[in-house]
């Protein structure tokens, strides 16, 4: 699949991390000082170190992404460019080797500074299921959601990285309908398996992105989990929509994938009737072929498929932006759950054991939402690259 020459670096070829790939990230090694990083195999190249063009060298040589992203599609092609020299060019093994690292040996970092974060609902299989589930005798979709991708804003500052614990949410809980609410923790924690999308160069207010400049604007992609107190948000959500049931926590991969990377497993997004309005008209193809699977506790218990999403991200962009709102570097946009049609294709456990009603088996037990203890992992497949995974245990409350 690869146009470019074969990695020298030792076990990267054929592996979801090979030279086409080159995932940014920002880890420690011992001195604790955050350095930005290139993943190649199981090693990851501390780019500053290993003496980038000084044209380049001022925004690798930074704690987070930030300078990087905000520079542009030129400057992440020339980036890109000159690892993929380094990494593939024989004659310069020897240099380069001491500033490669075990990835098991270094911290992985949350990659850069999350300015807005705005999560959609973009699948047309997750948003049936959720309207079946808790409008059983309505039309499942309201009568938006086919015109615009819906979305809410979220809170930023409690995006973490994977591997970051996530304390169990307190909250209102109503343990009846007729019996008023109670305070107490969560019985009914659950995930969200997304996409989300890193924005790097920013936009200026009063000025909507067209879906044509998406990739002048989004740097990359990352897997997102975004945990989800069911009981809280049911009983707080009307009329303005999710807060404290989801802005607990936020995890997202330590790796960001560049969006050059996946120029390859390009899409169309499904048929989209009635054709959108005309900011929200894309060129083809607009979507993303990315095979993501949820982990407990070890046991892969479903696999949503993202290419079935209805609304795809450049239209996502457009939409955050058409009232003139600004970007800035940081902002972070997310799918929604990706679910598919099949049960086993369902991106949260709302769905999955369908509102608590029908459990799910996890290693012989039945199992509705997630207990104390519990590490769930997400990861996707974009063709042969492997996505960063998402990687959270849910701990009681301290
Ligand atoms: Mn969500």
């Amino acid at each position: 699949m690869s146009t470019v020459q074969p990695t020298w670096v030792d076990g990267a070829a054929g592996s979801g991390f090979d030279i086409d790939h080159l995932p940014y990230g920002v880890f420690t090694r011992d001195d604790d000082r955050r350095r930005v990083g290139v993943r190649i195999g199981d090693l990851v190249l501390d780019v500053a170190a290993a003496s980038p063009p000084t044209a380049l060298a001022a925004c690798l040589a930074a704690p987070t992404l930030d300078a990087l992203m905000a520079r542009g599609p030129k400057t992440w092609q020339a980036v890109r460019a000159w690892a993929t020299d380094l990494l593939t060019d024989p004659g310069r093994a020897e240099e380069v080797r001491p500033h490669l690292h075990p990835v098991d040996e270094v911290s992985l970092h949350l990659p850069f500074t999350v300015a807005d974060y705005v999560d959609f609902y973009a699948s047309l299989d997750h948003a049936s299921n959720v309207g079946r589930i808790f409008r059983p005798d309505a039309e499942p979709l309201l009568p938006n959601w086919r015109h615009l991708p819906v979305a809410y804003h979220g809170r930023a500052g409690t995006v973490v990285v994977s591997g970051t614990d996530v304390p169990r949410p307190y909250g209102q809980l109503k343990l009846a309908p007729d019996q008023p609410p109670v305070f107490g923790p969560s019985a009914r924690l659950d995930i969200e398996a997304e996409v989300g999308f890193v924005v790097g160069v920013g936009s200026r207010l009063g000025d909507p992105v067209p879906t044509s400049a998406f990739a002048d604007h989004v740097f990359g992609v990352v897997l997102l989990n975004d945990w989800s107190a069911r009981d809280v948000q049911a009983w707080e959500y009307v009329p303005l929509g999710p807060f404290l049931g989801k802005s607990f926590a936020t995890s997202v991969s330590a790796w960001v994938t560049p969006l050059a990377a996946l120029e390859r497993v390009r899409v169309p997004l499904p048929t989209q009737d009635p054709e959108p309005l005309p900011y929200l008209h894309v060129d083809e193809p607009a979507g993303y072929d990315l095979a993501m699977e949820v982990e407990v506790n070890g046991e892969v218990v479903t696999r949503p498929p993202y290419r079935t999403q209805y609304w795809g991200p450049a239209q996502m962009l457009a939409h955050l932006t058409a009232n003139g709102a600004s970007l800035r570097t940081g902002d972070l946009f997310a799918s929604g759950t990706v679910s598919g049609p099949a049960r086993d294709e369902r991106g949260s456990f709302l769905e999955l054991s369908w509102g608590g009603r029908e459990p799910w088996i996890l290693d012989g037990d039945q199992r509705t939402f997630l207990e104390d203890g519990d590490e769930v992992v997400l990861r996707a497949r974009a063709g042969d690259l492997t996505l960063g995974e998402v990687r959270g245990r849910v701990t009681a409350r301290r």
